[in-house]
């Protein structure tokens, strides 16, 4: 039985829901009528029902696809503005028990290089991302209770959030890591994560099952029930994710967003972010050996209908994709993007030969941090290195509060500017630097608030003199 409220993975993720939907959307897809009331209902920037949203997705009306896709960059501008937060990612330990077929990490793969960062390699490798200019880290780690416990993330996080080197510092460390208890999440949280992202693979309860044999991650309601966990512990700021080519697009695109709506039903507050990862090649996984695959504009068009859904949650993509396909994403819905990535553990500090890595997929997106952030710039972008609500404790429904009231530009606006041009000062190369300044002058005129405004000044120039971290 479908139930939002409950706190059941099989109710809030009801598989006859789903179906139900997906029925509703192949029986409506031409609909105009329906679809011109969803739409109109979209422009409030309020937010769709999953059932709304999957008629849009299914709608093969080309006109109508087209509007679908401008509404989703008009809510982006609306709610995101030009800004877009960057990160990177950390691999701490590809040691795993689990057997994820699709992930080059599972226990069978024995030619695979294990290894796990010792605390002096973690601090190497963070001042090897301090030193590109990295504020915010999103850990990941197989799961491995011998060998990754807890004891050891939450070490990995204070060592991490301990290292000041030059003017750098990470202020924000998001943690991706395999479901745990609620007692490991308040533990979490206690260490000042940011978001706890946890990607559901797939909500399909039976593919999910045959796609996880073996190991923990194979009970799919313990999994499925992971964000209520650490809501449970206090974390209120969580990810969600799916990984695309496992199962339908439509199945999961359709059960994502019903997740999304049983967290805002049970704990008042949605989804921090939602990451768009896809199935890629990596050591013994070919990604042509799952039969859902989806090509870019698909993708696309999920991502518009996500943004278009749920507008005040963040959109994240990685560099598993294309320079090409993430400028697309970026127009339609993106506002995070990780740069200058490595997948592997070590890759940062001390790069293994190709052949003797331990990445855990292809990476695409192979340019520096500095030549994303250049990249962004050109196409009119803001990159941003903001990390000042999480500071402030504007997380979870304080956050939400504020940006379902779009008062996110009088924080996030200043804020990318001020720690836009910190990065410019310590880490951008003169080229980049040049565009970067030129933008910031731009960016300055269009702050509304004159107060806001003449703080803003003073302190651009006070960076300039080598003061940091300011912030609203
Ligand atoms: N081990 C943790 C877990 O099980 O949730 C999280 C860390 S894992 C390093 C991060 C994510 O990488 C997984 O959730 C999965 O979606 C993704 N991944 C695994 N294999 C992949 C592949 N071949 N291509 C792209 N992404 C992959």
């Amino acid at each position: 039985m479908y139930n939002p409220k409950s706190t059941k993975a099989e109710e809030f993720i009801s598989d006859e829901e789903v179906l139900e939907s997906l029925k509703y959307a192949e029986e409506n897809k031409n609909n105009v009528e329906l679809i011109d009331k969803i739409l109109e209902k979209a422009r409030l920037g309020k937010g769709l029902t999953h059932r709304e949203a999957v008629v849009l997705l299914d709608c093969n009306i080309e006109e109508k696809n087209k509007e679908i896709l401008a509404l989703a960059e008009k809510i982006k501008k609306d709610y995101y503005g030009n800004r877009i937060v960057l990160f990177a990612p950390l691999y701490l330990s590809n040691y795993c028990v689990n057997g994820c077929v699709y992930c080059p990490y599972h226990a069978k793969n024995k030619h695979i290089p294990r290894r796990k960062l010792t605390q002096e390699e973690i601090k190497q490798e963070v001042i090897a991302l301090q030193d590109m200019g990295h504020k915010r880290l999103a850990i990941e780690s197989g799961e491995d209770p011998v060998n990754n416990p807890i004891e050891y993330i939450l070490e990995s996080i204070k060592t991490i959030y301990s290292i000041k080197h030059k003017n750098g510092a990470i202020r924000r460390v998001n943690v991706n890591i395999a479901a745990t208890t609620v007692e490991n999440y308040r533990k979490l949280h206690e260490a000042g994560i940011g978001t706890y992202i946890l990607f559901q693979e797939t909500y399909n309860k039976k593919s999910y099952e045959e796609l996880h044999p073996t190991g923990p991650k194979h009970n799919y309601a313990y999994h499925t029930e992971a964000m209520d966990r650490a809501m449970q512990g206090g974390i209120d700021d969580v990810g969600l994710g799916v990984l695309y080519g496992l199962e339908s697009y439509r199945y999961e695109f359709t059960a994502l967003l019903m997740h999304a709506e049983h967290l805002e039903a049970v704990y008042g507050v949605g989804p921090h972010t939602i990451s768009l990862p896809r199935i890629k090649k990596a050591d013994d996984i070919d990604p042509d050996e799952f039969d859902n695959g989806i090509d870019d504009d698909t993708f696309a068009k999920i991502a518009a209908c996500i943004r278009i859904a749920v507008p005040y949650t963040g959109m994240i993509i990685s560099t598993r994709e294309s320079e090409k396909c993430r400028e697309r994403m970026l127009h339609l819905g993106v506002s995070q993007i990780s740069g200058g990535s490595k997948t592997s553990v070590g890759g940062y500090f001390n790069p293994m030969p190709e052949k003797e890595e331990s990445a855990q997929f292809d990476v695409s997106d192979r340019r520096s941090l500095d030549e994303v952030v250049k990249w962004l710039m050109e196409l009119g972008y803001l990159p941003s290195f903001c990390t000042a609500c999480y500071g402030s404790g504007r997380t979870g429904d304080r956050f939400m509060e504020i940006c379902k009231h779009q008062q996110i530009h009088n924080f996030c606006h200043p804020n990318a500017i001020m720690t836009l041009k910190e990065y410019l000062e310590d880490y951008a190369s003169p080229e980049t630097r040049a565009v970067g300044e030129k933008l910031i002058e731009k960016e300055v005129q269009t702050l509304e608030n004159p107060d806001i405004k003449s703080v803003v000044e003073k302190d651009l120039v006070k960076i300039h003199a080598g003061e940091r971290d300011f912030k609203f």
